[in-house]
């Protein structure tokens, strides 16, 4: 029955494919920065230059990677981030047509991950774009939130709910259960009634 609940929710969340609305999701705040572009921040460069050698390729991209990293610490020193969906904003500047603003975007996240602790299961891209700037190419950065208050996706019906909604479990990682107490509630409904009908 809860099942059957959550599923009947996952058939509402059906889209028609005109889903690509114009309009972006509004966000409650949003932190710009920005960091130099270098082809290290491509997903695909450790196969692009193999005369180098692929250990020092990957030290470079883990390079790279730190160095965003450590911008995003710095322009979100004393924000709060709400564990819940984190929007982001990418416009890759490269100084050529060679590499794809595409292959940046995992690099980026995993920079974002680092530097505000909340797990990429939560990333939405809200806008990516690119453009050729012959000199000094940069990333821009653009990381917000619609909600600032702390969420999880229940395990039974997918919703996304305030950790309030949940049980406390002092062991978990956020300090509640999985399931949400809509779901536990709906869920002893149906194991007392089992246990009624089976009489
Ligand atoms: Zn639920």
């Amino acid at each position: 029955m809860v099942r059957e609940a959550g599923a009947r929710l996952s058939d509402d969340a059906t889209r028609d494919i005109d889903w690509l609305a114009p309009e972006a999701p509004a966000l409650a705040w949003m932190v710009r920065l920005a960091a130099p572009f270098t082809y290290a921040t491509s997903k695909n460069h450790t196969y692009a230059l193999r005369r180098s050698g692929h250990v020092a390729l990957r030290r470079e991209s883990a390079h790279a990677r730190a160095a965003i990293s450590q911008r995003i610490r710095e322009a979100f020193r004393g924000r709060r981030v709400a564990h819940n969906k984190v929007w982001i904003d990418l416009l890759v500047q490269k100084p050529d047509h060679r590499g794809d603003a595409i292959n940046v975007v995992d690099l980026v996240c995993d920079a974002i991950k680092d530097a505000i602790g909340v797990d990429d299961r939560w990333f939405c891209i809200r806008r990516l774009d690119w453009e050729i700037a012959k000199s000094d190419p940069m990333l821009y950065i653009g990381i917000g939130q619609e909600a600032e208050y702390d969420a999880q996706v229940c395990s039974h019906c997918g919703v996304i709910k305030p950790l309030g909604a949940f049980t406390r479990r002092a062991k978990a990682k956020l300090g509640v259960g999985r399931a949400c107490r809509d779901c536990l509630r709906a869920g002893r409904k149906h194991a007392r009634y089992a246990t009624e009908t089976s009489r």
